[in-house]
């Protein structure tokens, strides 16, 4: 691939990032459950439940600390696919399930992806750490809202 932008080392982050050659299709081994305008959602390729999924925005966000208040709707909507693709998948028991965000430095990738498991029960013993609500690794949907929610946009000037 020819690249004559001088000026393209925010494109090159890009073109290096796993979750944007997924988001765009570009990356044939993801098994891509739902899409649309704004997000995908795939398999996690090391799934720590009976249903493991991952949705991502196809724009590049670094994580759910680069979140404000002013994305709180998209939160909402990453987690309203998570939940569909679920009910696609048989999964009656939305109490049984959990979504939540990775929070650095204990991201794998470097784009913001939401975690939706399920049954919650049956979370791998050996992966259950990563997933544990109220840790400093991870956070639940839910929790980022409330958190979100006090954290206004910075300021432009
Ligand atoms: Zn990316
Ligand atoms: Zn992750």
């Amino acid at each position: 691939m020819s690249r004559n932008h001088p000026d393209s080392n925010e494109d090159d982050k890009v073109e290096t990032c796993i979750f944007c050659l997924i988001a765009s299709e570009r990356d044939k081994e993801a098994e891509i459950m739902k899409k649309d305008k704004e997000l995908v959602c795939f398999k996690d390729i090391n799934p720590a439940a009976p249903h493991h999924y991952l949705v991502v925005p196809r724009q590049h966000m670094h994580s759910c600390s680069s979140l404000n208040s002013g994305h709180i709707s998209l939160v909402k909507r990453m987690a309203e696919m998570g939940k569909t693709v679920l009910r696609d998948q048989g999964v009656t028991n939305m109490k049984d399930i959990r979504l939540g965000f990775h929070q650095p430095p204990y991201i794998s990738v470097n784009h913001l992806h939401l975690h939706v498991l399920a049954p919650t029960n049956k979370i791998s013993e050996y992966l259950m750490y990563k997933f544990m609500p109220k840790t400093v690794a991870f956070i639940t949907e839910e929790s980022l809202t409330m958190h979100l929610k006090n954290k206004a946009p910075p300021v432009k000037y």
